[in-house]
């Protein structure tokens, strides 16, 4: 899948956030080896600790529906590039830590792009204490 196609299913599911709190939308979509692509947005909460973000959310679909094995996750928000939160980097490294990650806008326009493991070094894995 090319990378365009990915960042435009990332703008789509960034128009589903719920995000009344912050008002901060993001969209995100994942891509598997398998070819498939699962798509996130960030949902808030009242209590603003439930709040789930669009990576995660794509990533607990994808894995929920049996899928394991990322290739690359294209990550849209408004103006600019937006990384990943610790929280989903860590999420995301237990299953691809090579993963290709997209940060781009909410036009498409791709302004970062960064393999997980660089987002994330030193991070703790599934073989704790390999740096
Ligand atoms: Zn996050």
């Amino acid at each position: 899948m090319d990378e365009q196609t990915l960042v435009r299913q990332a703008v789509q599911a960034r128009q589903r956030a719920y995000c009344p709190y912050s008002r901060f939308a993001v969209g995100a979509a994942l891509h598997t080896a398998t070819g498939k692509v699962f798509t996130g947005a960030n949902v808030e909460n009242v209590s603003s600790g439930l709040t789930v973000c669009a990576e995660r959310t794509a990533v607990l679909k994808a894995v929920s529906e049996g899928e394991r094995d990322f290739e690359a996750l294209a990550i849209v928000c408004g103006e600019g590039a937006c990384a990943p939160c610790g929280a989903c980097r860590q999420v995301l490294f237990e299953f691809a830590p090579e993963l290709e990650v997209i940060m781009a806008d909410a036009q498409g326009t791709v302004h970062l792009r960064r393999r997980l493991r660089e987002l994330l070094p030193h991070a703790f894995s599934p073989g704790r204490g390999q740096v």
